[in-house]
């Protein structure tokens, strides 16, 4: 059965790279039937920061990438947050001691900084282990009296040289390392009773029944130990299968993407936004800069995966149907915050056009502006295609709610002439002199041009000024869209405002 976990440290808000990482985790897993796990790594107690695990479930959610098991969902394999695991871990470390698999060391901080400084590159490993004070170095007597004092220690793997560790990797193929570059890493810390990520990582996928970790490039270098770790576990013909993710790297390419990018460039590298609880500081997030999730989602699937045919817009469903490791690409995967924007273009143009006025009419309430659903949603209709956002509706749309109060400098000076005045009195009486005016944009614009074409003018000297009149500025729609909105009444005061 396939069964899959994103396994979050709850150490900050929740990166868009990580987002992407739960997704891919969600998509294979429910390609296969199987199960999401959402576990909660928080063995690092110094890292922990309030408020982010929350954050992560409510990202999550918001993105609808809903877990089967998890810290809130529950499962016959909870608990889900490995710091109520402390049992489990210690369990399965002492197993490792038993067994001589992993050891006790007893050196301080200093001493380790002390052995760092004297021998170049040090590492604690099979050839510097006896200079170290551990349990493979000291009498057995004196270990037991020094556990029973209750001294500090550590406890390390015993990674012994020149074995060959091969990790098989779904996207990656093939990597084999030689046991002597690693070093006998913590696997548990009596300072605070709590195993070290790597152990209670691989302890967790083995009982919890993973059958696939799928999780981002830079784990790729603790791989290795994992192998080793389930090997000395005896678990290495159930061992999950591998599949690392590219990096996100910056829009020009040139490293990881980082939260700094996001601020250098004015985009938002997290789903939600978050306050440092710490430093009071806002990060954006994509929710509160008008980004629609499905639009977020279709954008992360194709960043480190592609489909077969060059189609761009997937539904969730799609993405479930199609998404596969072998067309996960290996090297990293370029940010374009401009696509992010096409995407919700895109699906901003999906929306029903009530959802948009429910959506715009709380910003137009706030401007005092009372207009009926009615006129709302002919403004949405024709207006949305120009923006990608909702929060840039009203921007582009406020001359249909409220008659200019400036007119744009450059604009007058273009096209308001001397003769223009006297052409805009005779607009306005013929617009009076037609009773139906405003109510129907092709009957105006046939009125108004075929009055242009009998009194010899320039469609150009007419329709420009007509327009400063009516939006203040030159821009906006197809003019006779506007007139046939705001109505007769509304286009004369307005022509008749500019002129005064
Ligand atoms: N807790 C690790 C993280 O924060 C999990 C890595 C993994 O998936 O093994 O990303």
């Amino acid at each position: 059965r396939v069964r899959v976990r994103f396994a979050p440290s709850p150490t900050g808000p929740l990166h868009i790279g990580g987002v992407r990482t739960a997704l891919y985790n969600y998509l294979f897993a429910k390609q296969h039937g199987g199960d999401f796990l959402l576990r909660i790594e928080d063995t690092d107690s110094a890292r922990l920061v309030p408020g982010a695990e929350d954050y992560i479930n409510g990202s999550l959610q918001w993105l609808g990438i809903k877990a089967d098991e998890g810290v809130r969902e529950g499962g016959d394999y909870a608990p889900y947050k490995q710091s109520e695991r402390r049992q489990i871990y210690t369990q399965y470390v002492d197993l490792l001691l038993k067994e001589g698999k992993a050891y006790y060391a007893f050196d301080t901080p200093e001493e380790l900084d002390a052995k760092r400084n004297e021998i170049k590159n040090f590492q604690y490993d099979a050839a510097t282990r006896g200079l170290m004070r551990n349990s493979l170095t000291l009498p057995t007597a004196e270990v037991e009296q020094r556990l029973k004092a209750g001294e500090q220690y550590v406890v390390r793997l015993r990674i012994e040289p020149d074995e060959e560790v091969r990790v098989t990797d779904l996207i990656r193929g093939e990597v084999v390392i030689n046991s002597t570059v690693l070093d006998d890493k913590v696997l548990f810390k009596s300072s605070d009773g709590l195993p070290t990520y790597h152990l209670a990582n691989v302890v967790d996928d083995h009982l919890m029944e993973i059958s696939h970790v799928i999780r981002g490039e830079e784990w790729l270098p603790s791989a290795p130990l994992h192998v080793l770790l389930y090997r000395a576990f005896g678990w290495e013909d159930s061992m999950p299968q591998f599949a690392h993710l590219p990096l996100l790297l910056k829009p020009e390419g040139n490293g990881k993407l980082s939260k700094r990018d996001g601020d250098r460039l004015g985009f938002p590298v997290f789903p939600l936004q978050w306050q440092d609880p710490k430093t009071g500081d806002i990060s954006s997030g994509y929710r509160e800069a008008g980004y629609y999730p499905e639009a977020v989602i279709n954008f992360l699937a194709l960043l480190g995966w592609h489909p077969e045919t060059d189609q761009e817009i997937f539904t969730m469903q799609e993405l479930i149907e199609q998404f596969s490791f072998e067309r996960c690409s290996k090297s990293g995967a370029k940010f374009d915050f401009e696509k992010a924007k096409w995407f919700n273009h895109h699906y901003l143009q999906q929306k029903p056009v009530s959802e948009l006025v429910a959506a715009f009419q709380p910003v137009l309430k706030s401007k005092g502006i009372e207009a009926a659903d009615e006129m709302v949603s002919q403004v949405v209709s024709l207006m949305r295609e120009r923006i990608n956002f909702m929060q840039d509706l009203w921007d582009n749309t406020d001359y249909f709610f409220a008659a200019p109060t400036v007119y744009d400098e450059k604009s007058v000076q273009k096209h308001w002439k001397p003769e223009t005045k006297p052409m805009l009195e005779a607009l306005v009486q013929l617009i009076e002199s037609l009773p139906s005016f405003g109510s129907d944009a092709q009957a105006d614009e046939a009125h108004v041009m075929a009055w242009i074409q009998s009194n010899g003018y320039k469609t150009g000297n007419v329709m420009n000024p007509f327009r400063i009149a009516l939006v203040g500025a030159s821009k906006g729609p197809h003019l006779f869209d506007l007139t046939s909105i705001i109505g007769k009444e509304e286009t004369l005061q307005r022509l008749r405002k500019a002129m005064a």
